[in-house]
């Protein structure tokens, strides 16, 4: 992202939420995504994954230029490039968790067995459980296999562990950073887990629409120059 602005417009009103910001994701990373309230990270993390569009800046995806795409461009880019797991799992309460999962991964081109990407996330014999006789971990996990089973290229975490315990949220936070390591998927995660920060290559801070700071961690080499 190249000069990311994001104006809100309600009514009469502009609401500010992105102004400036420059941000590269790299194959294989995990990005922690740090910041107050409303600063601006969770439009970010939509921008990123074409749910929403900039007002100002742009956006690319490899050689994609996903500012101006046609709807139906982003639509592609979003099924076959994008995993979201969101605070909220939003399962299907009537279906199991295979069925969850397996729903999703029909509109993918190469999906992952369901059976599979459970067993990642740790709920091998939980695959005939119905979200209601799940914890609230084992159904975020259920999330994370919906959207690690697609093979994403990037898994976009918008406060994952939200509305967990801490304990429980570490072993979320720990699932993710599995499928970044295993699979090799590029994993942003918006947390206030602190937790996570020392496993992630980069620690990005948000602050009031602005990239405040960006701390590496030295896990892996710094990858080369995005040329724009
Ligand atoms: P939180 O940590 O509370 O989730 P955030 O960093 O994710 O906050 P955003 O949701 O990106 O913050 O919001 C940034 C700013 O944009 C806020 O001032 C918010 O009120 C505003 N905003 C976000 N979404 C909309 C929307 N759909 N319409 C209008 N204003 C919005
Ligand atoms: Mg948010």
């Amino acid at each position: 992202a190249r000069g990311l602005e994001k104006v809100y417009r309600m009514g009469e009103v502009d609401v500010p939420a992105l102004r400036g910001v420059d941000l590269e994701l790299y194959d294989g990373e995990l990005v922690v995504i740090l910041g107050p309230s409303g600063s601006g990270k969770s439009t970010l993390l939509n921008i990123l994954g074409g749910l929403d569009v900039p007002t100002g800046g742009r956006v690319r995806y490899r050689e994609h230029d996903l500012v101006g795409a046609s709807a139906r461009a982003l639509t592609r880019y979003r099924r076959e490039h994008v995993g979201f797991v969101f605070q909220l799992y939003n399962l299907v309460p009537s279906l199991t968790a295979r069925e969850n999962v397996a729903l999703a991964c029909e509109i993918a081109p190469d999906p992952m067995p369901a059976d599979e990407a459970l067993r990642r996330v740790g709920l091998g014999e939980r695959l005939d459980h119905f979200p209601s006789q799940l914890s609230g971990g084992e159904q975020q996990r259920v999330a994370i296999a919906r959207a690690v089973a697609k093979r994403p290229d990037v898994l976009l975490c918008d406060e994952p562990t939200g509305a967990l315990d801490a304990a429980t949220g570490r072993v979320v936070l720990e699932v993710l950073e599995q499928v970044n390591r295993e699979l090799g998927t590029t994993v942003v995660v918006i947390t206030h887990n602190a937790a996570i920060a020392a496993l992630a290559d980069r620690v990005v801070h948000v602050r009031d629409g602005r990239i405040a700071r960006v701390d590496h961690n030295a896990r892996r080499a710094p990858a080369a120059e995005i040329a724009w």
